[in-house]
């Protein structure tokens, strides 16, 4: 059984392939009517989606993923009902972009120090005006008949120790939890189970994440395993966390799970979403 929440996905405006507006309209078709669209470092679509999902009569819920810098790895933290008109929102996602650009610039050295030339251009290319991700180089090598598909790209050219990753400083996480909570929003560690962290590290990230005022982790993910459900419920229960779902969709092909497919959160789960009137319809 699908639970109709979706609080995390991607559209054209970070590296989904779907305009906002396909977005809304694809989740609404797949049932989904609750829908946060979270793209990374991104805002530019949430008036676009929000007026969408208007129009279809699905509950909308603007979102984000900050990428961010923690003991030199990389995580996502999604927040949700931030204000996408704050300034000082909008000037950090700026300095983001501007820093994604320089770091695409190193990518493409890399790659062509590896007998893959033009991916800049290439990968801008396929961007068109949006934030340039890994993802967009993904494309760009596939097109190029490099790689027969993007997960092949990822693990022979895109990951740490490949010839186009890049390390990378994003935003700290006291800085990302105080950009979401000073726009209205609240905070959600996104797909805990993705970073590889050992148990130790773990419970100290989890600790240091509600203790700057995290509210949640997500538990039900496309990017979790089922039986990765149950072990961060538990671990949400343990920290005083709130739980959160999505399924981190980007697009036909290019996701590990289609929309309207995420089950419901496991029992004894506090849900995100408990006191928002958008999802009253849901408890
Ligand atoms: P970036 O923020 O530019 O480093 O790009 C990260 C994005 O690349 C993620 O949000 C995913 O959409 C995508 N990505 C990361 N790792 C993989 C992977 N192994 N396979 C497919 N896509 C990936
Ligand atoms: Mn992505
Ligand atoms: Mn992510
Ligand atoms: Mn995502």
């Amino acid at each position: 059984m699908s639970f109709p929440i979706d609080l995390h996905c991607h559209s054209t405006v970070s590296d989904g392939l779907l305009t906002p507006e396909e977005l809304v309209a694809h989740a609404a078709s797949k049932g989904v009517r609750v829908l946060a669209l979270t793209d990374h470092d991104e805002v530019s679509g949430l008036a676009r989606a929000r007026a969408a999902a208007e129009q279809l009569g699905i509950s909308f819920i603007d979102g984000v993923e900050i990428s961010v810098t923690w003991k030199k790895r990389t995580l996502h933290v999604v927040g949700l009902h931030i204000d996408p008109t704050n300034p000082v929102l909008l000037e950090a996602f700026a300095k983001v972009k501007a820093g994604r650009n320089d770091r695409a610039r190193q990518i493409a050295e890399g790659l062509a120090k590896a007998g893959i030339s033009g991916a800049y251009e290439g990968a801008r290319d396929i961007a068109g005006n949006s934030i340039l991700t890994r993802s967009h180089f993904a494309q760009f090598i596939v097109k190029q008949g490099h790689a027969k598909n993007i997960k092949t790209v990822f693990k022979k050219y895109m990951v740490k120790g490949k010839p186009g990753y890049v390390n990378h400083e994003w935003m700290g996480l006291e800085d990302a939890l105080t950009l979401i909570r000073n726009s209205g929003g609240v905070a959600v560690l996104a797909h805990p189970g993705r970073y590889d962290l050992g148990f130790v590290n773990m419970h100290l990230l989890l600790n240091e994440f509600r203790n700057l005022g995290g509210a949640a982790i997500e538990v039900v993910t496309g990017s979790h395993q089922p039986p990765q459900y149950d072990q961060f419920a538990k671990l949400a229960h343990r920290f005083g966390l709130k739980a959160s779902q999505g399924s981190d969709y980007h697009g036909p092909g290019m996701s590990f799970m289609e929309m309207g497919r995420l089950p419901a959160l496991p029992s004894g789960c506090v849900p995100v979403w408990q006191d928002w009137p958008e999802a009253s319809q849901l408890q």
